[in-house]
């Protein structure tokens, strides 16, 4: 197998063989040669139907012809100027004008540095040092936030991860997630800049709010002076044009952005009030900065992309088969008699194989992620990607059709039946 022999010489060059842990699979990864729609293709002459789509970006499938076009376009006339362009100017009306939230916006590279600036511009804003961070939830590769992290860091059993100095962490508390009374204890403390969350748990497979908890953190955080943060890099353009704050109907103070705003290129954003932006640089005192910051390729990708999207009528498609999905895979399960809990909106749905409901990452860890993993795969194997983990979320995107759907789901009854 010509990914097996790629592997083998990755190990030597890249850790692990890999750019990024949640790559990592036993025995080994499968090498992508290309994607189109709602297929990957590896280097073996295999396909996949993709859920995993890039971890979430690719909302449209894989080489959307219009964001491809855009791109090309744009590639002509250069990568990168380190000056302003009309397109920041255009894309930042259109992300503006999409989250009821944003005012202004500061575009950077991924959803890392999203989370970075959001939660330093907290502190600079409020003059306050800690923050409230939910249990499980995962906000990128840095400091403040790597710990009880969710994605990658909790499959691979390392959290918390090692060089974070204990002076940062310190200033970082866990709450578990649909807890509100932990989490009116933890906002009586009066240093607390910002609670950071994902409003629907997309790294720790996929865990619902309950009802009416983002209203309850919204009054608890402005009551305490805290701002709230939304980290929307996966419910931002996903749950729908407007996010998770269009969906639930609840604003918080400052958003961050990240996956398919790129329109499949490396992005991230922080929006929020003129009020709360302008204490960044160069106006205010809280200091951003990025060589690559709003570069014009995907700047052309997300407005392209962002294009596809404001109608709606890709919403109404993605949406519609993760029903069929999720009605679907409850179906299955009860049929087969498998213990599970099928969770998800929209385009997002995860499989727990557990029979207790998932409401937090406590619960989450208690579901069965060996025979998970199995399962995941079995359908490796029947041409359907699911990305390798219980807790990371699985996607639909616009390419994908009832067919692909239908073809899914009896694969998943086809593997689970031959699972001892
Ligand atoms: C993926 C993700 C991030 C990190 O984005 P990167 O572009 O990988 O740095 C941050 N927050 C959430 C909720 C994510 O899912």
């Amino acid at each position: 197998m010509r990914s097996e022999e790629l592997f083998e010489q990755s190990k030597k060059y890249l850790v692990g063989g890999v750019n990024s842990p949640v790559r990592a699979m036993k025995p080994y990864p499968f090498f992508t040669k290309r994607g189109a729609g709602c297929r990957i293709f590896d280097e073996d002459g295999r396909s996949y139907i993709d859920y995993c789509l890039a971890y979430g970006p690719l909302i449209l499938g894989h080489a959307y012809p219009r964001v491809v076009e855009a791109v090309k376009a744009q590639i002509e006339n250069g990568s990168a100027y380190g000056t302003p362009t009309e397109l920041e100017l255009n894309f930042a009306k259109k992300v503006t004008q999409a989250l009821p939230s944003a005012e202004m916006v500061r575009f950077v590279n991924t959803g890392t540095e999203a989370t970075m600036g959001a939660i330093r511009l907290a502190r600079g804003y409020t003059g306050k040092n800690k923050i409230i961070k939910i249990e499980g939830a995962f906000h990128g590769a840095h400091d403040y936030v790597l710990v009880k992290a969710g994605s990658g860091a909790t499959t691979h059993g390392m959290p918390t991860s090692a060089g974070v100095p204990e002076d940062t962490t310190k200033n970082t508390i866990i709450v578990p997630f649909n807890d509100e009374s932990a989490m009116e204890n933890a906002l009586k403390d009066e240093d607390i800049a910002a609670l950071i969350i994902e409003p629907i748990i997309g790294n720790a497979g996929c865990i619902m709010p309950k009802d009416g908890y983002l209203k309850f953190l919204r009054e608890a955080t402005a009551d305490n002076g805290t701002l709230l943060i939304f980290d929307e890099v996966i419910t931002g353009f996903r749950l729908a044009y407007g996010g998770a704050q269009e969906h639930f109907g609840v604003l918080p103070d400052i958003t961050t952005l990240g996956k398919i705003l790129g329109g499949g290129l490396p992005i991230g954003a922080i929006t929020a009030s003129r009020e709360i932006m302008e204490n960044m640089a160069p106006l205010g005192k809280v200091y951003q900065a990025g060589t690559f910051n709003g570069n014009p390729l995907s700047m052309a990708a997300g407005l392209a992309a962002l294009k596809a999207l404001e109608d709606g009528s890709v919403y109404e498609k993605v949406n519609s088969l993760g029903d069929r999905m999720r009605k679907g895979l409850a179906d299955i399960t009860k049929d087969i008699g498998v213990e599970s809990r099928i969770y998800g909106i929209a385009s997002m749905f995860q499989m727990y194989l557990t029979g207790m409901d998932v409401v937090d990452y406590q619960t989450a860890l208690k579901a069965d992620k060996d025979t998970f993993l199995k399962l995941q795969q079995e359908l490796l194997k029947n041409g359907v990607f699911f990305p390798p983990s219980q807790y990371e979320c699985n996607f639909i995107s616009y390419a994908h059709g009832e067919g692909e759907i239908d073809e899914t789901l009896s694969k998943i009854e086809e593997s689970l039946r031959s699972l001892p």
